[in-house]
């Protein structure tokens, strides 16, 4: 998909989680944002609809996340501290330049303030574009791709990353 189509579906489900309180609900946001290449043993590499999504609660208009603390810097990566605006909850946010393109970015919950409304995690999670950056060897993506299918269509991607939990359709 193009990439200002993506971001507008994206949008839409991030304005999801905007009207049900805030993103820190749904694990299914938690596990898309918190994509680390590094969990997986490869080379550098990020995820279009994490970085999007990210943008959108970091940086965009409506912003939910707030840093509340100057960068520390390690081996290359910043890391800032962000509070959710809306529950309170405490965010770490790791950046790391790899090339003059590549960059990724990736958010790590360090303290959940609020109970969950969205449903629970079912890998793989479904996104449209997916990875990007250095190629991982066919054995790092075989591994990747039974978390992370990308390849799915707008509804399957919609659908999964707006699911609430039973109690709260
Ligand atoms: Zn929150």
């Amino acid at each position: 998909m193009e990439i200002p189509a993506l971001q507008k579906v994206v949008e839409g489900i991030y304005e999801h989680y905007l009207s049900r309180g805030c993103p820190c609900l749904f694990p299914r946001f938690r596990k898309l944002v918190t994509f680390n290449f590094e969990d997986y043993g490869m080379v550098p590499t990020a995820c279009l609809e994490s970085h999007l999504i990210i943008d959108l609660a970091l940086r965009g208009p409506k912003k939910v996340y707030r840093a509340t603390s100057e960068p520390t810097s390690d081996q290359g990566e910043s890391t800032w501290l962000h509070e959710c605006s809306r529950c309170g909850s405490m965010i770490a946010e790791h950046y790391a330049d790899y090339s003059i393109n590549m960059f990724r970015e990736y958010l790590d919950f360090v303290e959940l303030k609020a109970a969950d409304i969205g449903a629970a995690v079912a890998l793989p999670l479904p996104v449209i574009n997916g990875v990007f950056g250095f190629e991982p060897d066919p054995k790092q993506k075989a591994a990747l791709k039974k978390s992370f299918h990308w390849g799915a269509n707008e509804a399957e991607f919609v659908t999964y990353m707006t699911a609430m939990a039973p109690c709260h359709r």
